[in-house]
């Protein structure tokens, strides 16, 4: 069953104020990406999967056709004509255009502020980012929201640590969705190995590894502004950097990433995601709120708590001889990198990744995704168990007592938790099939 949001008839009861929802320059767009179609006479379901699907109704048969009208085209003014020409009555358009916006079901042709604005003027990467606009529409409810956060990832900033066959495809990646400046760390140069479609060409194989992968990153985005010099972004992953992306080719740094690697990001607080190959199996997560969610150390204390041998085995795997060549299998290497960077993409955009305190991993030949859950350890310097705790007795406080009161002394990033979670574009309408 999904949820139903309603009544939207021309005779149904018109609770609600027709108060006017957008600016007078509002272009009203029932989303495109949701699929439309009528469960019955009066009830029609937008969308196919059920993650994002909604019904809606009684619609009764003119207000069916007027929704064909709300395509982005007409500005209200135009549309409360054409209401009037079809009989609809007085005030019902802005009404439906209320209610409908209400239920994450509309965008609006021409909002998204100024950054939009400028981003509509850039036609070739606009053209190539609409599936991703589309798609944005789905995880945002307010009307020229998707278009916003679209445009709001031309100003972010990332580093991806890493350009062997995961780094360097996942840095494209997140070019080609429109990240505005995608810095790629690694040294050494490029190795047939590295090679893989849409990462490292085989003509850069003897180049220097970050110099190809950057030429790797501009070649996703092409057109946009040259990126700042290799000097430039501060390569201590500090501030500036929305997010850092650990992606080594070394699988021992995969398989046991070393907490020592991310300390001056946990120092300053910038967020960052671990993503690899390590023998047969692909793994993405932690992603860390330093501080507030697992991290490399809790991972690394939690391990040696369950296995006394674990140190043992670091030590011998990180003083052996390093092997040239390391198994890493190339299409679960672009899975990787292309769940990483969806990862990445989705806490870019406001929401908290599945991947916060978790490592998504996923082996050869069977390849079922399983989640391993990285709590936050006590021992662990980062101080994200402290935090857990206390924010364990906020929670509980706030359900005994005022929860307003109690929700308003959070930090930010906690803040930001919580609006990921509720940030269901359709909220309560929102049901699975
Ligand atoms: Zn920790």
């Amino acid at each position: 069953m999904l949820a139903r949001v309603g009544p939207l008839s021309t005779t149904g009861p018109a609770h609600g104020e027709h108060e006017s929802v957008r600016g007078p320059d509002m272009h009203p767009m029932v989303k495109p990406a949701l699929r439309r179609g009528w469960r019955d006479l009066n009830t029609v379901q937008f969308g196919m999967a059920p993650a994002h699907a909604l019904t809606l109704g009684p619609v009764d048969l003119a207000t069916g056709s007027f929704l064909d009208l709300l395509d982005g085209t007409r500005g209200l003014p135009l549309l409360r004509e054409e209401g009037h020409k079809m009989d609809l009555p007085e005030g019902h358009v802005d009404l439906l255009v209320e209610r409908l916006s209400r239920a994450g079901l509309l965008d609006d042709a021409r909002g998204g502020g100024p950054a939009a604005d400028a981003l509509r003027e850039d036609e070739e990467a606009l053209d190539r980012l609409r599936p991703d606009l589309a798609s944005l529409s789905l995880t945002t409810s307010e009307p020229g929201a998707a278009m916003g956060r679209l445009a709001a990832r031309r100003a972010q900033r990332v580093q991806v640590r890493g350009a062997g066959r995961v780094g360097a495809v996942l840095a494209s990646l997140l070019s080609g969705a429109g990240i505005g400046e995608v810095d790629v760390l690694d040294g050494g140069r490029v190795e047939p190995w590295d090679v893989a479609p849409g990462g490292l060409p085989a003509e850069s194989v003897g180049d220097r590894r970050s110099d190809s992968a950057r030429r790797a990153v501009r070649r996703a985005a092409p057109g946009r502004p040259a990126r700042r010099g290799p000097a430039a972004p501060p390569e201590d992953g500090g501030p500036g950097f929305s997010l850092v992306v650990l992606a080594p080719r070394d699988d021992i740094a995969v398989h046991a990433p070393p907490p020592s690697a991310a300390d001056p990001f946990m120092a300053v607080g910038t967020p960052h995601l671990y993503a690899g190959v390590a023998e047969g199996t692909g793994i993405v997560g932690p992603f860390v709120l330093p501080g507030e969610t697992g991290c490399a150390g809790c991972l690394q204390e939690h391990r040696t708590d369950r296995d006394p041998a674990w140190p043992r085995l670091i030590t011998q795997w990180r003083s052996g001889s390093q092997r040239r060549v390391r198994p890493c299998d190339l299409a679960l290497a672009t899975t990787v990198a292309g769940l990483a960077a969806a990862h990445a993409l989705a806490f870019l955009d406001g929401h908290l990744p599945s991947s916060a305190g978790t490592r998504w991993e996923a082996a050869l030949p069977g390849l079922n995704w399983h989640a391993r859950q990285i709590p936050a350890h006590p021992g662990c310097p980062c101080g994200a168990a402290g935090r857990t705790e206390e924010e364990g007795e906020r929670e509980h406080v706030a359900r005994k007592g005022d929860r307003r009161e109690t929700m308003a002394g959070q930090r930010p990033s906690a803040g930001v938790r919580r609006e990921a979670g509720a940030a269901r574009p359709a909220g309560t309408w929102r049901a699975h099939v």
